[in-house]
């Protein structure tokens, strides 16, 4: 066993996705993985206690799911929890409530066959856990109606990651993402609220604020910021709207900042899931002089085709594969031809989640402009952007969200 690795436990009744959760896995990152094909056998384990991940069956022969949750709560156990069903999505979905009330800290659902990008989503989500302050942990879970209500109370804040340029090392754009700005837990995560926000089709209004938020910055601070480009997330349910792109072009004209310095990054399965509405939306967006990133590549199912078909500017690889890509060489593999391909097919790339200098280098080498990640800098309030950007030190903010 590899000494100060993660450790990952699974329990689940058959040794095949045992084996298939240890493959997925050791592709994610490197780690201790113990698989248990009984819960008793878990629950006794001295273990349970250490993992830095469990992941649970909920479909099994001697102790069900169910009854594991109550005992892992009966034993406290406090460790990120995913869990595993071959049922449908609602079953998971209903677990995943009684795990919350039982104050698991459930952190995801993944519903079998397991995939590599079931899996890359698992670790966004762990790594999203691990970020959060203990305050906020332990079963913490907003109800739908506080989550919604945050955006009428104006709670929603935009905060800013800069990328930066591989060569000169200057601040070349900022990617928004959004936090809450809780009035008791301080500043939340976005994976508390973006996915309510999404069931509850809400992401628009998000949207609006956050990007109202930044052109207002851009535009008290025009002379400082004048020409430097930012990023925002879109959510699949907000290409349905077909008067989107005039809403977000309507409050880009009156701030006066053109449509051309703002990218809008989508997800590649937000889109490849309804090609046909998506299409009509990005290319009215383009025509409005947007610019188009595929957010998270990699981690979705587009074939090359469906790409080249879809009117994008620039791709983002995702974190799983730019995290820890000099020294992996799977990882390696994947970053070296995604770059190839974006490279043939005119895109601009940006390289997500850099982290160490070995991986910087790399992506120097492989002609990647644009770097975001905590190597430089960790998303920011707007205060501490102005004040780094103004001095542009590149180093990291003391903000650790
Ligand atoms: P994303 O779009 O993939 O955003 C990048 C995430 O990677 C951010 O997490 C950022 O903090 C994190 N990150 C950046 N550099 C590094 C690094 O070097 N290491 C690691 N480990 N992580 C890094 P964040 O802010 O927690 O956002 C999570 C996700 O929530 C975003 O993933 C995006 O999918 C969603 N999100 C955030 N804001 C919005 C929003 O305004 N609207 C929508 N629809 N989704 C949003
Ligand atoms: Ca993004
Ligand atoms: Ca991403």
């Amino acid at each position: 066993m590899l000494e100060n690795t993660p450790l990952i436990l699974a329990i689940d009744d058959s040794q095949l996705v045992l084996t298939q959760l240890e493959f997925l896995i050791a592709n994610q990152t490197p780690c201790n993985f113990i698989g248990f094909d009984c819960g008793f056998k878990a629950l006794s384990s001295q273990k349970l206690h250490k993992a830095s991940l469990i992941l649970l069956d909920m479909n099994m022969p001697s102790i069900d799911g169910v009854e594991m949750l109550r005992k892992l709560s009966e034993l406290d156990v406090r460790q990120p929890l995913a869990l595993l069903s071959g049922e449908n999505s609602l079953f998971l979905k209903n677990a995943a409530s009684l795990a919350s009330l039982h104050g698991l800290n459930i952190i995801s659902c993944i519903e079998k066959p397991l995939s590599v990008s079931k899996l890359a989503d698992l670790y966004k989500k762990l790594y999203q856990f691990n970020e959060t302050p203990p305050s906020q942990k332990k079963g913490v879970t907003y109800s739908n109606e506080e989550v919604v209500s945050a955006l009428y109370k104006n709670e929603y804040l935009a905060y800013l990651q800069p990328k930066v340029c591989s060569k000169t090392e200057k601040i070349i754009g900022v990617e928004t993402l959004a936090r809450w700005n809780h009035p008791e837990n301080g500043i939340v995560s976005p994976f508390y609220f973006i996915e309510t926000l999404e069931n509850e089709n809400h992401t628009a209004e998000l949207t609006e604020q956050l990007l109202k938020q930044t052109v207002n910055l851009w535009s008290i601070n025009r002379t400082l910021l004048s020409g430097l480009p930012f990023s925002f997330n879109i959510s699949a349910n907000e290409l349905s709207d077909i008067n989107l792109p005039e809403k977000l072009e309507h409050i880009c004209s009156d701030a006066s900042i053109p449509t051309s310095q703002i990218t809008l990054e989508l997800t590649e399965s937000n889109i490849i899931n309804n090609i046909r509405s998506s299409l009509d939306v990005l290319l009215r967006f383009k025509l409005k002089g947007f610019k188009l990133s595929i957010d998270d590549f990699g981690t979705g199912y587009s074939s090359m085709k469906q790409l080249n078909e879809l009117p994008f500017d620039e791709l983002k690889i995702d974190r799983c594969f730019v995290n820890g890509c000099a020294d992996d060489t799977s990882k390696k593999a994947i970053v070296v031809s995604t770059c190839e391909m974006a490279h043939k097919l005119g895109l601009d790339i940006v390289a997500e989640g850099v982290e160490k200098l070995e991986d910087l280098l790399l992506l120097k080498s492989l002609g990647v402009k644009a770097i975001q990640g905590f190597y430089y800098f960790k998303p920011c309030s707007q205060t501490e952007f102005l004040q780094l950007f103004q001095h542009q030190k590149v180093v990291s903010c003391s903000s650790s969200l």
